[in-house]
């Protein structure tokens, strides 16, 4: 337990909602979420007698149908809804339980960075070794990483924290690694929705869709805003699959049964709902990213999510007091950089899920004023 730390991100928001609490008035760029507005939900109509109890630990029948067709809609990949797919508590879990079957104690996890605070610990939770890769690396320049203990990959598309989406040729360029060493993807795909109109989200599937060596991982917590519900899954050949439902039976039973007819029942009202909201937050991110331009403050590439990993340019600070600084001074918080990784302390997260235009304007002039100040 003492080679594991506590999310970073996770932190900092509670600290945030204690200000709150007290009566403090922060501007939220923190978030790891976006706000819809979605109906409180009515469980009328759901079968009583199913919806309280276990249900099977592969997922309730008919979501897992719904999650086929609809992951197949936008990978091109068909899937198995009776031995491909695999309803989760989130895609926490379907991640870990992803690493928990892949690894033996001290394989090796490539895991690009910035990235997501909780890969190298949930790698290390199944006995792995992360091996992070410093932000100015390419994919092709992956490949001097690898080592003999090597199992695997990261690719999370799009990205958690610079919203970089990735085209083509980069998964080929990755499969082909994947290929040739015998390693595994594991695609974290979290956010395939939140891609502007007119992009294209390219999915790990449509290159491996016969699961040789890809897993998907995703959630319905980001894409249907919907994040306490606690719902993800995971899709990966029928042999695998096999083998890790035996982790969710002995961790879980099985995803929150209530909410799997739920969603079963409301999937295509619920995307219907969200995706225009989607449209709405992606389209103040890339906004914001042209405002912090405009101010002088650099981002790494992307387009999509709806976060950006901004450079602290010529600040003298390093990436936890200028975070300290920002919440404390000006009321708003974003998270430090040094969480996505050791070579990411230059820059900090903002996320505009959460907050008004207006409000989002005033955060990131105060943050570009504050990097110009301490330069
Ligand atoms: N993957 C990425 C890249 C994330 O940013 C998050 C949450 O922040 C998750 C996975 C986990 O989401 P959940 O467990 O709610 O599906």
């Amino acid at each position: 337990m003492d080679t594991l730390s506590e999310a970073s991100s996770i932190r900092l928001n509670n600290r945030i909602y204690e200000m709150q609490a007290a009566g403090m008035d922060v501007i939220t760029l923190s978030l790891g979420e976006a706000f819809f507005d979605i109906p409180v939900p009515s469980f009328e109509g759901l079968p009583s007698a199913k919806i309280h109890h276990y249900s099977h630990s592969r997922g309730v029948p008919l979501l897992r149908e719904k999650l086929a067709k609809y992951q197949q809609a936008s990978s091109g990949a068909p899937v198995d809804p009776e031995r491909e797919i695999m309803v989760t508590a989130g895609s926490k879990a379907a991640i870990v339980m992803a690493f928990t079957a892949l690894l033996e104690p001290g394989d090796e996890v490539i895991i690009p960075e910035p990235m997501w605070v909780s890969y190298p610990d949930q790698v290390r939770i199944a006995r792995g070794v992360p091996v992070m890769t410093p932000w100015y690396e390419t994919v092709e320049g992956l490949a001097s990483y690898i080592t003999p203990r090597t199992r695997a990959i990261v690719v999370n598309n799009p990205h958690n924290p610079s919203g970089r989406r990735l085209d083509a040729d980069a998964l080929r360029a990755l499969h082909e690694l994947a290929d040739r060493h015998g390693l595994f993807l594991i695609a974290d795909e979290a956010y395939h929705e939140f891609v502007a109109n007119g992009s294209t989200f390219v999915s790990a599937l449509e290159h491996d869709p016969g699961k040789r060596h890809t897993i998907v991982c995703n959630s319905m917590s980001k894409n249907y805003g919907i994040s306490g519900w606690r719902i993800g899954y995971m899709i990966a050949n029928a042999q695998l699959t096999d083998q890790i439902i035996k982790l969710q039976q002995h961790m879980v039973t099985c995803a929150p049964t209530i909410l799997c007819y739920y969603l079963a029942e409301n999937f295509e009202t619920i995307i219907e709902r969200t995706r225009p909201q989607i449209q709405r937050v992606v389209g103040a991110r890339n906004r914001m990213a042209a405002l912090l331009a405009e101010q002088g403050v650099e981002c790494l590439d992307g387009d999509s999510t709806f976060y950006l990993f901004a450079s602290l340019g010529e600040s003298r600070l390093n990436s936890e007091y200028f975070a300290e600084r920002l919440l404390h001074q000006h009321g708003v918080g974003v998270v430090p950089g040094i969480g996505y990784g050791p070579s990411c302390d230059r820059f900090v997260r903002i996320s505009v899920g959460t907050e008004s235009d207006e409000r989002l304007v005033q955060g990131i002039s105060a943050l570009a004023s504050l990097v110009h100040e301490t330069r």
